[in-house]
């Protein structure tokens, strides 16, 4: 945390508060009181602090009923309130988001992790990671060691507990380490796919949340003819092309087939659109208040001199991800190459930036590089966006992000 921010810690146990003021002052912040609950009251709205620490028990129906009281002060209706939980189920967690938590822990979490959780919070950011960003093909070695040669794969957490996972190319075994690194439960996770060709679904079976009991995750994804995304997920696990059944699968896990949809899902409004590509490919827009996020991988845009140029599809994703505070968006080719790949279902980056630019995106991030391109390629492609950017004198910003590398973006209004 940079800034320095006041808390208040409710908790019977008094080492579980000493532990935690511990942790909290050694990061350089302030501590104004902990106390039991039944006493806790009266000195909170007194402080009005940042944010509220509460310890809960799984099945403390007394616990999110001081809660409820707690939300119900106006005097602190600009504080955040944190649950702590020892084991929260995916249960526990819905009924403390209810209740007017606005994340909750595990009362394991400490360290950094713990002050980058709190952070998401009170701040109100909401964190995206790349894990893969070449398309088609993992491509490790020496030329792609900068930009990284996983397949597809982007995570994103809100400030409170959800967490999204777009497309399970390679890269998924990255986040899946991560996550097992943080000790911060998964227990509910949303996995939007956006077409079932293998770059985006081969990395799913070493996905580690979905073999750990208590743990729930939807994936979303198209059907593919009379194939329904379940059943195109099971068929690279049959048994033939992967020892491992989804049987096996521990985590209960709901496959969900989508086409162009609206939805709620944990928090956010999602949207969907099909994409020009081979087979039935969906982009995603994601929107929290004001705040929104598009992640539209595997798409084809023709030049406006090709026959096959449509100004209607292109003004209908225009609209799609008008005004978006984040693009993440097919740009395979160097535009000398899209000639010969015509058709293949990939844009080169002049037309990608285009698109970005007439929609009015805020940050627009190049994704889904060639198998061919190296590190060197994916500078070139950088540079030729920012150009085609300066030349329309766009305020759009743009990047090419690498593996590994966490964005933020802050949510514009609150929805509580
Ligand atoms: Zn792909
Ligand atoms: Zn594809």
């Amino acid at each position: 945390m940079n800034k320095k921010y006041t808390f208040f810690i409710v908790d019977d146990d008094p080492l579980f508060i000493q532990t935690l003021t511990r942790i909290l002052t050694g990061h350089g912040q302030a501590i104004c009181s902990g106390a039991a609950r039944a006493e806790a009251l009266h000195e909170i709205v007194e402080r009005r602090p940042d944010c509220i620490i509460l310890g809960v028990t799984d099945s403390d129906a007394k616990g999110l009923e001081f809660l409820r009281r707690l939300r119900n002060v106006s005097e602190l209706n600009g504080t955040k309130i944190v649950t702590v939980f020892a084991h929260p189920s995916d249960q526990t967690l819905q009924k403390a988001r209810a209740a007017g938590a606005d994340g909750s822990i595990a009362r394991s979490v400490q360290g950094d992790t713990l002050i980058r959780y709190l952070t998401e919070i009170i701040e109100g950011l909401i964190r995206f990671t790349f894990w893969g960003v070449h398309g088609t093909l993992p491509v490790p070695g020496r030329k792609t060691a900068r930009y990284g040669g996983n397949t597809p794969c982007v995570s994103l957490r809100l400030p409170g507990d959800s967490l999204f996972v777009f497309d399970a190319g390679t890269g998924i075994k990255e986040l899946s380490n991560f996550l097992a690194s943080e000790n911060r439960p998964v227990t509910h996770a949303a996995i939007l796919i956006s077409h079932p060709h293998w770059d985006h679904i081969h990395g799913l079976p070493f996905f580690g949340p979905l073999y750990t009991r208590g743990n729930s995750l939807d994936i979303f994804g198209p059907p593919n003819g009379s194939m329904s995304l379940r059943e195109l997920i099971a068929g690279q696990m049959n048994g033939v092309y992967f020892p491992i059944n989804i049987k096996e699968f521990n985590a209960k896990v709901s496959f969900l087939d989508l086409g162009e949809e609206q939805f709620d899902l944990n928090g956010a409004a999602v949207q969907s659109i099909f994409l020009n590509h081979p087979g039935r490919c969906l982009g995603y827009r994601l929107d929290w208040g004001e705040t929104s996020f598009c992640y539209m991988t595997d798409h084809e845009l023709y030049p406006p001199s090709n026959s096959l140029y449509d100004e209607d599809y292109v003004r209908k994703l225009e609209a799609f991800i008008a005004d978006a505070d984040v693009l993440i968006t097919d740009a395979a080719y160097l535009d000398e190459e899209y000639e010969g790949k015509m058709g293949w279902g990939h844009s080169s980056v002049s037309r990608a930036t285009e698109l970005a630019d007439r929609a009015g995106v805020k940050k627009l991030f190049l994704f889904h590089h060639d198998l061919d391109q190296t590190d060197d390629d994916i500078d070139a492609k950088l540079e030729i966006a920012r150009a085609v950017l300066e030349e329309r004198g766009s305020s759009t910003v743009c990047i090419a992000p690498k593996e590994g590398e966490t964005f933020t973006v802050q949510r514009k209004n609150s929805q509580e």
